[in-house]
């Protein structure tokens, strides 16, 4: 079996050794990932800049680009053969909800999605990122490599896994929650006088509902919620079509049956 294994936290993020580890143990794992921190680039592609792949140890690259950059030129490129899986994070930090379409780890696994690789992304939600909590998120990531590798996925899914700090209870079959964000923009001054701005200062919260991935992890269970990259809303057909006549459906507007 071949892994390739992806982040956005660099090649050398205390999570990405983790769980390379881990999954060594279910066979050959070779790393293409960021030479740097890239979290929060969400699906970005370098289309303008070229791309320097580097051999920084055995069956390891690091890669001057996105996550995403890093599955595509991994499979199209840099690997020998196919995949059979591909896996990114150990993330530090979680990324549940609505933060999923930031999430540099969560495009990483899109991409291996939209070239047909089984995938999942895998995230630590933690204040401290201690060794023994990226042991207990390891050890998860294997576990659920070896249920994907066993029972395979849906076309076009992959799964967003999610670990609480400390020893999990269990995993949870989970849908995606909803963040709160509180806008909190930071308006000072550099050492030179001029004006800045800094984003993403707020404190975060999340609405606490039962079934969602927030939920799960705040009550110490692994999220593991099946994600997609379709993101037509079916339900809002009825209501924009009565726009104007103009909206025709269309036979495809329909919710396909899997
Ligand atoms: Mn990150």
């Amino acid at each position: 079996m071949l892994i390739l294994v992806t982040n956005d936290d660099g090649v050398q993020s205390p999570g990405i050794t983790a769980l390379v580890s881990q999954l060594r143990q279910l066979g050959r794992v070779v790393v293409v990932a960021p030479d740097r921190e890239r979290s929060a680039v969400g699906r970005a592609l370098t289309l303008h800049l070229p791309l320097r792949a580097e051999v920084v140890g055995p069956d390891c690259w690091a890669v001057s680009g996105t996550p995403t950059d890093c599955v595509n030129l991994g499979i199209q490129g840099l690997l020998e053969s196919r995949p059979d899986l591909v896996v990114s994070g150990i993330n530090k930090g979680a990324n549940m909800g609505d933060d999923l379409t930031y999430s540099g780890t969560v495009a990483a696994a899109m991409e291996a999605t939209l070239m047909g690789v089984p995938s999942f992304a895998v995230s630590l939600s933690s204040s401290t990122f201690a060794e023994a909590d990226f042991a207990h998120a390891a050890q998860t990531a294997g576990t659920v490599a070896r249920l994907v590798m066993q029972h395979g996925l849906l076309a076009d899914t992959f799964l967003n896994v999610n670990v609480p700090a400390g020893k999990p209870h269990g995993l949870r079959l989970t849908r995606q929650g909803k963040r709160t964000y509180q806008e909190a923009v930071v308006h000072s001054q550099d050492p030179r006088g001029r004006s800045y701005f800094w984003i993403g200062a707020g404190e975060l919260g999340f609405q606490d509902l039962e079934g969602t991935d927030f939920h799960a992890v705040a009550r110490g269970y692994v999220s593991l919620t099946p994600l997609h990259l379709d993101l037509t809303n079916y339900a809002a057909f009825d209501r924009v079509r009565q726009w104007t006549p103009e909206l025709v459906q269309t036979a495809s507007d329909e919710e396909p049956h899997l």
